[in-house]
């Protein structure tokens, strides 16, 4: 039986509910506009670390140059769109603003124009991003103009999965909860099953982030994780 093919696959409307905006984006159209390239990520065993090392040596000296946020807007709106995506649940760090001089209005029109000039069709929630590596007070400065906005739809928590417990914030989730959005968070990215039951019964999740440590822990499953996972649903996306 012949296999599908990638182009059949992006002619498949589909949702994507775990993007990262400017990590989502198609290099391809920040390396054109630019006029340089990224090296591509390889990883080096060590998690999120990797990770963050690459993007504050390929992607950040890009996203910082004159018009280049826009740009990497633009290039997440037009990979969705290529892809196939009709429904797009992609977050923006609220911390961009202080890392990169980028106000949070600033933020939102350029997030509005992308997605009507790019891809309305697309159905978009945007997302607020949080690190985990950050305290609760220092967030929820940085937040509220992004939630006063009423321009956001859920929140997502990430990073390193060892720096806070989830119940550093609780406080973050709740008001989100009282606001009617969506609370997702990353668990079990490299976590246990453990980390990712914790976090779904701490912060009332309605979508876990990743989660495959629920899966890969013996312990977990014989402590009870699998049935919880089972019995408790709230959408786990094990990429
Ligand atoms: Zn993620």
């Amino acid at each position: 039986m012949e296999r599908p093919t990638l182009a059949y696959y992006r002619s498949l409307p589909k949702g994507d509910l775990h993007n990262h905006c400017l990590l989502g984006g198609r290099r391809s159209v920040i390396e054109k506009f630019t006029g340089r390239r990224m090296a591509p990520f390889r990883s080096g065993g060590c998690g999120i670390a990797d990770l963050n090392a690459w993007i504050v040596s390929e992607l950040r000296p890009l996203i910082q140059l004159p018009g280049g946020f826009e740009k990497g807007v633009e290039a997440a709106f037009l990979q969705a769109l290529h892809d196939g995506v009709t429904r797009l649940e992609m977050s923006i760090d609220v911390t961009l603003g202080a890392l990169s001089g980028i106000p949070a209005t600033r933020i939102i029109g350029v997030l509005q124009q992308a997605h009507v000039t790019v891809a309305p069709g697309i159905v978009f929630l945007p997302e607020m991003g949080f690190p985990r590596t950050r305290s609760l007070r220092s967030l929820l400065a940085a937040a509220e103009p992004f939630f006063s906005s009423g321009y956001f739809r859920a929140i997502d928590l990430y990073d390193d999965e060892e720096a806070q417990s989830p119940a550093a914030f609780r406080e973050l989730y709740r008001l989100a909860g009282s606001l009617g959005m969506k609370r997702k968070a990353h668990a079990g990215e490299f976590g246990t099953a453990e980390s990712v039951r914790e976090a779904v019964e701490v912060l009332e999740l309605d979508a876990v982030q990743h989660g495959i440590g629920a899966a890969g822990s013996a312990e977990g499953c014989a402590a009870g994780s699998c049935t919880f996972f089972a019995s408790n649903a709230p959408q786990i996306f094990p990429v």
